[in-house]
């Protein structure tokens, strides 16, 4: 595993970095940040040697999903950063070199040469897989942050909704155009099993992801469900697979990690 050798998919590959997997969405809101550092940690149980970086980078949550919100990282030669590291696992984002209130207002060109330093001027060391939680959407962004980064597959999160399974296609759709192979769909927010009672309540609908995914020929790689666990673990920096490993929950992401693994 610590054999340096550049991603498969071709073009430029990361030094060191053996595959990179993106992690996307057809619109925000449907849990891709949640799932990308779940499905980060995941994979690291399962042996892998793990970075997260983090492309969302109009809305930068990872800092405070990974528990390393307000810190920053250091530059020992003034020209490339040392990641940040939270649970094992290599942590980049924007969000360490932005304040949190501050929104960022950069256009197209700037957000990819920003990416582009994260990708090549960051010490990343050997990696096994480098998980990038790409930016919500299919526009001009995400389609040439798929053309640049070298991505050996994509995963993309959905809700079970007709509205939010459409822009999943478009996601897919994209993928595709540009050659990155779509790992399969994750339908998060699947269903909500009361704690008092057990009930299971289908609030987005249920399934949609998985009869979406055989529509478009893609393997659907499971559901998670709409948790208060999985939220206030996700959002007080202490993600679910990690902190809860015995978890019905985090047995859900490994499962999904060993699909794609
Ligand atoms: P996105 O990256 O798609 O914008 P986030 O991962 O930031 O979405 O999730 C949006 C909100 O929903 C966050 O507050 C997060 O904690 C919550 N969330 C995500 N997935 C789940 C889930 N399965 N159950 C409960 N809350 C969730």
């Amino acid at each position: 595993a610590a054999t340096a050798a550049p991603s498969e998919s071709g073009g430029k590959g990361v030094s060191g970095i053996r595959h990179i997997i993106a992690v996307a969405s057809g619109k925000g809101g449907v849990g891709k940040s949640t799932t990308a550092v779940n499905l980060a940690l995941a994979l690291k149980q399962l042996g892998l040697s793990v970075g997260i970086l983090d492309a969302d980078v109009y809305g930068p949550s990872l800092p405070r999903m990974m528990g390393l919100a307000g810190q920053r990282p250091t530059s020992p030669d003034g020209k490339t950063l040392v990641p940040l590291e939270a649970y094992g696992t290599k942590v980049m984002s924007i969000g360490f070199l932005v304040a949190e209130d501050q929104p960022v207002v950069w256009r197209g060109p700037m957000v990819m040469g920003a990416l582009q330093q994260m990708m090549d001027d960051v010490q990343w060391g050997a990696l096994d897989v480098l998980v990038v939680d790409m930016p919500p959407g299919t526009g001009d962004a995400q389609l040439s942050l798929s053309q640049k980064v070298p991505l050996a597959g994509a995963v993309i999160v959905s809700t079970p909704q007709d509205i939010a399974l459409l822009d999943a296609r478009k996601g897919l759709n994209m993928f595709r155009k540009v050659d990155v192979p779509v790992l399969g769909i994750v339908e998060n927010m699947s269903m909500y099993i009361c704690p008092n009672c057990g009930h299971e309540a289908h609030i987005f609908g249920h399934g949609g992801a998985k009869a979406e995914a055989s529509k478009l020929e893609t393997p659907f790689l499971g559901e998670i469900p709409l948790d208060i666990e999985i939220r206030e673990t996700s959002d007080g920096g202490t993600p679910i697979v990690e902190t809860q490993p015995d978890s019905p929950h985090a047995a859900a992401y490994l499962s999904v990690a060993q699909k794609i693994r």
